[in-house]
C-alpha cells in the first residue's frame, strides 16, 4: 500500500470513527430521554461498529510501525488483544440488554416513539455516510471490507428501531421496544462471537481458516525438487497476515540449485495462499524427525545429546 493511499484510508476511517462516536452519544442520550431500550441497544450496536472501525484504523497504523529488537514481529498482535477484550465487553453488553428486555417484556414501560425513530433514522443516515466514505477503500483493504460488512448489520439494527418507533407512535404497543432490543442484542452477540473466535484462533496459533492444510502439503511436495515437507507450522499474526515455517527435504545439490526451489516455494505460498512471511529449512536426507507436525516438548531437554 502506498503511503499516500494509506493516509487517505486513515483520514476517512478517523472521520467515520468520529461520526460513529457522535451517533453513539446521541443515541445514548435520546435512549434515556425516550426511555427506549431499543435505542440504547442500537447505541450498543454502534459501539461494536466503533470498535470494528477503531481496530481497522489501528491495524493500518501498526503496519507503519517498525519491528524492534524486543518486538521482532512488530505490534500487529496488540490489535488482537484489544479485539478479544472488546468482544468480551460487547458480549457483556448483549447480556445486560437481554436481561433488561426480559424485565420490560414482563412489565412494559412507556416509550417516546417519535424520539426513538427520529434518532434511529439519524443513526441510519450516519451509517450510510460511513459506508459511502469507505466503499472506495474496501477494494484495497481487507480490514476496511470487514468493517463495512459490520456497518451493514448496523443498518439492520437501526431499521428495526425505526419501524418499532413508528409502530409505537401509532399503536402504543410498548412491548415492541424490548422485542426490538432482543433482536439487536442477538445481532451484537453474534458479531462479538465472530470477533472472539477469530482472535482466540490467532492467539492459540491455529492455522488460518482459509487454508486447507492437506492441500497445502500436497502442493508443497508436488514442487519439482521437493522430496518431502515436515515440521510444518502455519499461523497468523493478524487475520490478514500469515506466516509459515517448515523443513523441506531436497536432493543433495549445489546451494544455487536449491535456491531456485526455495524461490518457487515462497512465491507459490505468497501468490496462492497469501502467506507472506516464510521461513524454510532446507535439508538433505537424514533429518532426525520426519513428523509433518512436530511434537514440541513441554520444556527444553536438559540432556546434552538433546541439543544438535
Ligand atoms: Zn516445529
Ligand atoms: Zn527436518
Amino acid at each position: 500500500m502506498g503511503q499516500h493511499q494509506g493516509l487517505a484510508i486513515e483520514r476517512r476511517l478517523l472521520l467515520a470513527i468520529a461520526l460513529s462516536g457522535l451517533i453513539l452519544v446521541g443515541e445514548l442520550v435520546a435512549g434515556f430521554v425516550a426511555n427506549s431500550l431499543a435505542l440504547l441497544s442500537d447505541a450498543g450496536h454502534v459501539f461494536t461498529d466503533l470498535v470494528a472501525l477503531s481496530l481497522c484504523w489501528f491495524g493500518i497504523r501498526q503496519a507503519t510501525r517498525p519491528a524492534t529488537p524486543r518486538m521482532t514481529f512488530g505490534y500487529h498482535r496488540v490489535g488482537i488483544l484489544v479485539a478479544l477484550f472488546n468482544a468480551a465487553l460487547i458480549l457483556l453488553i448483549a447480556v445486560v440488554i437481554l436481561y433488561e428486555a426480559y424485565q420490560r417484556l414482563r412489565q412494559p414501560e412507556a416509550v417516546e416513539g417519535v424520539l426513538m425513530f427520529s434518532m434511529a433514522a439519524l443513526g441510519l443516515a450516519a451509517n450510510l455516510v460511513v459506508v459511502l466514505w469507505l466503499r472506495g477503500q474496501a477494494q484495497r483493504s481487507l480490514n476496511v471490507r470487514s468493517a463495512l460488512l459490520h456497518a451493514g448489520g448496523d443498518a439492520l439494527a437501526s431499521g428495526g428501531v425505526i419501524v418499532g418507533g413508528l409502530l409505537i407512535f401509532f399503536t402504543n404497543w410498548f412491548w415492541l421496544d424490548p422485542l426490538v432490543s432482543v433482536i439487536i442484542a442477538l445481532i451484537i452477540a453474534a458479531a462479538a462471537w465472530g470477533i472472539a473466535r477469530e482472535a482466540v484462533n490467532i492467539m492459540v496459533e491455529a492455522s488460518p481458516r482459509h487454508l486447507n492444510m492437506d492441500e497445502l502439503v500436497q502442493t508443497i511436495t508436488s514442487l519439482p525438487g521437493v522430496n518431502n515437507v515436515h515440521d510444518l507450522h502455519v499461523w497468523s499474526l493478524t487475520p490478514q497476515l500469515h506466516a509459515l515455517s517448515c523443513h523441506i527435504q531436497v536432493n543433495d545439490s549445489l546451494l544455487s540449485q536449491s535456491a531456485s526451489v526455495l524461490e518457487q516455494l515462497t512465491s507459490m505460498l505468497r501468490e496462492h495462499y497469501r502467506i507472506c512471511h516464510t521461513t524454510v529449512q532446507l535439508e538433505c536426507p537424514g533429518c532426525e524427525s520426519q513428523d509433518l507436525y512436530c511434537q514440541l516438548p513441554p520444556e527444553p531437554s536438559q540432556k546434552p545429546e538433546g541439543t544438535r
